[in-house]
This record gives structure tokens, C-alpha cells and sequence, in this order.
């Protein structure tokens, strides 16, 4: 292969005035993190960083390149000097290794560097017609070609590429602080954290789990998924916070009426949630609500279960289609692990007629029946936090959790 530099573009960075450096930093930052072990080089140049490929397998570090939010775009590069026969060469053997049967094509020349002394139209018609003339298969076509060999000069130097992949795009992740994201074993959540950090937001994760009334293993899945987008993150490392939620769990069975049972679930974990992001200097919570989906995201639904917190919520997929956030689920690698059958908290005990539009006044009676803000603070205090890393190793029976056994309180419900 010809290339031998990328030339990664960190789109809308540039226009954030006095932020610029804080968002610069973070970004090399990144990149240096998601590369580390690779043979490659990199080289910053402000708003460009050049990847040195030094023979390292281009797949891998497009695959890295690709985990770095607040990269815009990519194109694989020849560098040659900024001589104009070494472009006039180099440009005809890029075209003659991409070029194998009758194709249009144009010249595009920038001159960053304004100190060269040709005009940048002088370069476009040099080099187009020495290729032209030593390569048969190509024809001009200035409208619409097939082929656009883009010819940079900058830093003394000369980039030539033809083409221009979209990276992630959006913000390193850091910039926008941190929030705190409900994680559950399924589709939507790890999928709404994903667009969180993408979009800037730090993420720590709370997850409520109900050992040993769910089984271990859907607690163990929420470990796998974080293991998963642990890879977007900076350090690589996310911080995964596991809230006993056994006894609400059960006390919900037993006081509240079956209906309300899902948005009663919901006002605790939200409750729990602002606790625990104000603990963690959080700004948000972050969840993977969406319009419509089940009872409890009807929006009659949604304002009585937000009406426990003024705590900003941020819904990346409110209204997100299924299919659309499936497809980000397959893009990140979640999916196959979300799809696994384990029961949550919200798949156990699952009422038969959930309120699809549930009454404040009715959620505030039923709350009255017990004392639900000690078994807040209970939980709140014995949360289990976990740091996790791609490569973490997690038992969590180390961490208390139980392997399931029939508790006689699910006898009674089973048995119903
Ligand atoms: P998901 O696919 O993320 O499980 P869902 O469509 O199944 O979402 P719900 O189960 O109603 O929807 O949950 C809505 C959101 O509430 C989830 O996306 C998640 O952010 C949060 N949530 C639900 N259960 C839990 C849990 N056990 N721990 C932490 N957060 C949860
Ligand atoms: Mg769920």
C-alpha cells in the first residue's frame, strides 16, 4: 500500500473560542490512549494530527481511530516532499496503485502554506497533466469525477489522498463533565451512554440490581456491557456503580398494587440516582428512555416518575426508533451481549396492566406505606463501585452479590 500516514480532521473544535485548548488536550489525549501499543506514530499539528503508520496494519489503528470521540473525519496519505516533480511522481503512482480500469478524475490543490511558490491552480494543472499523460485509464471530468486526488501543502511538505472516511465526530469525551448513566442489561441504556460520551459527557454508571431475586448473571451481564463501552472512554476505564435493590424490590411487591408497581420501581431509582450523582459530582443523569416504547415511557408515564428529581435527565434516545438504536447497538458491539436472555428488574414480576398513565397523587399514596427513604440511604450507602476496564476480570460474588436461590417471598409470588 502507497499511504503511509493518516490525516485525522477534529471537525467543530475550531470554533470553540477560549475552550479551544481544553478541547485540544483532551482530544490528543485520547488519541495517544486509544493508540497506545501500536507501531504507529503520532504526529499533532494543532488541528491535524498526522498517524505515522511505521508498517503497523491499517485496520487496527482505524479501528482505534474510531473509538475517539471528537474525531470529524479520516484519509489515508502519501507524504512526499513539497518539490513539484516528487509530487508530479507520487501522484501518478497513487493513481496508477487505486486505478484499474477507464475512470474520471480531477486535481484539487489547498496551499496552506502561502510561501510556496506556485498558485495552487499551477500545482492542480502540473500535476494533472503529468499523470494524464502517463496514465491511460484516467480523463478529466471537473464536475462530477470519480476520482478526486486531493493535493495538500502544509508544513513544508506535501499530502496527497482521494479519499475521506467520517470518524465518530462530535466531542472528546470529558469536555462536557460527567454524568451519571442507568445502566440496565438491555438494548437501549449502554447505547444511550455510548451517544453520551460521544456527544462530550463523561460517564459513571449506577445499575440496580436485585440479587439473588434476579439471577447473577443479568448483574453480570451489566459488567460485560461496561466492559464494552469502557472502550470509548477515557482511560478506557469506567466506574460502575452496583445499588442493592433487593429490599425496595420487595417492598414494592408487597405494598404497592400490581399496576404501579414499574413506576413506583422507577421514582426510587431515579431518587437513588440524583443522590448518587450529586455524590459523584455528576451534572446528569443519563438514561435510554424513549417515547412510546412501554408504560412506563408513555409521556403521562414519564412526567410522574420525573417528578421526584429536578435533576437534569438527558434521554440521547427519546426519540430514537428501535431499529436506529439497534443498528448503534450492533456498531458498538453491544448488541449480541444486550440480547441475551437474563432477567432485570424490570422483567421480573413484570404486571399484567402497568399504568400507562400513572397519577402523582396515586404514586405519592402508595409511597406512604412504607418507609422507602431509609431503604434509599441503605442502598445509597452499600452501593458496590466497581472500576472497570476492557479487560476487567469481575466475579461479583467478590462483592457480595448472591447467586440465586428460590427465596420463599418468590415461592409466594410464583405461586399466585
Ligand atoms: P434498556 O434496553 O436500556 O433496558 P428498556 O427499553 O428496556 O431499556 P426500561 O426497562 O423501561 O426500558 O428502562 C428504561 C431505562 O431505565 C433504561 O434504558 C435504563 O436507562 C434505566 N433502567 C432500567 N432498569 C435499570 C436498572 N436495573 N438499573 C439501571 N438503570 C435501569
Ligand atoms: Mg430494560
Amino acid at each position: 500500500m502507497i499511504y503511509n500516514q493518516i490525516l485525522i480532521r477534529l471537525g467543530d473544535l475550531t470554533l470553540k473560542g477560549k475552550n479551544q485548548n481544553v478541547f485540544l488536550r483532551r482530544l490528543y489525549n485520547l488519541v495517544y490512549e486509544k493508540l497506545d501499543g501500536l507501531k504507529s506514530e503520532i504526529e499533532i499539528r494543532h488541528d491535524r494530527i498526522y498517524i505515522h503508520l511505521n508498517d503497523e496494519d491499517v485496520n487496527k489503528v482505524v479501528e482505534r481511530i474510531n473509538l475517539v470521540s471528537g474525531i470529524s473525519s479520516y484519509s489515508f496519505v502519501v507524504k512526499c516532499s513539497n518539490d513539484l516533480d516528487d509530487i508530479k511522481k507520487t501522484s501518478l503512482e497513487l493513481m496508477k496503485e487505486i486505478v484499474t480500469k477507464e475512470t474520471s478524475f480531477k486535481c484539487d490543490t489547498r496551499r496552506a502554506d502561502k510561501n510556496y511558490p506556485m498558485h495552487s491552480l499551477e500545482v492542480t494543472k502540473a500535476v494533472s497533466a503529468y499523470v494524464l499523460s502517463n496514465d491511460k485509464l484516467l480523463h478529466v471530468d471537473v464536475h462530477s469525477p470519480e476520482v478526486t486526488l486531493h493535493i495538500e501543502l502544509r508544513n513544508n511538505a506535501c499530502y496527497l489522498y482521494n479519499t475521506q472516511y467520517r470518524a465518530m465526530g462530535g466531542f472528546p469525551v470529558g469536555v462536557a463533565g460527567k454524568g451519571l448513566l442507568m445502566l440496565s442489561g438491555g438494548i437501549d441504556s449502554p447505547v444511550a451512554g455510548y451517544l453520551a460520551m460521544k456527544q462530550g459527557i463523561e460517564i459513571e454508571c449506577i445499575h440496580f440490581e436485585s440479587t439473588p431475586l434476579t439471577s447473577i448473571e443479568s448483574a453480570q451481564k451489566v459488567v460485560d456491557l461496561v466492559k464494552v463501552i469502557a472502550k470509548y472512554a477515557p482511560k478506557n476505564r469506567i466506574n460502575l456503580h452496583m445499588i442493592p435493590f433487593k429490599e425496595i424490590h420487595m417492598a414494592l411487591l408487597d405494598n404497592v398494587h400490581e399496576s404501579y408497581n414499574i413506576t413506583i420501581m422507577r421514582r426510587m431509582m431515579y431518587r437513588i440516582a440524583e443522590k448518587l450523582a450529586r455524590k459523584k459530582d455528576c451534572l446528569c443523569i443519563v438514561n435510554g428512555e424513549s417515547v412510546g416504547q412501554v408504560a412506563s415511557q408513555t409521556l403521562a408515564s414519564m412526567n410522574t416518575i420525573n417528578s421526584v428529581t429536578n435533576y437534569p435527565i438527558i434521554r440521547p434516545l427519546v426519540t430514537y426508533d428501535k431499529a436506529d438504536i439497534i443498528d448503534i447497538s450492533r456498531k458498538i458491539g453491544c448488541f449480541d451481549l444486550s440480547i441475551k436472555p437474563f432477567e432485570d428488574c424490570c422483567t421480573v414480576y413484570v404486571p399484567k396492566a402497568p399504568a400507562t398513565a400513572p397519577k402523582i397523587d396515586k404514586a405519592l399514596e402508595f409511597e406512604k406505606t412504607f418507609d422507602y427513604e431509609k431503604m434509599i440511604d441503605d442502598a445509597v450507602n452499600n452501593v458496590n463501585s466497581i472500576i472497570i476496564t476492557k479487560d476487567s476480570n469481575i466475579d461479583l460474588t467478590m462483592y457480595g452479590l448472591e447467586v440465586r436461590e428460590v427465596l420463599p417471598e418468590i415461592k409466594k409470588e410464583l405461586s399466585k
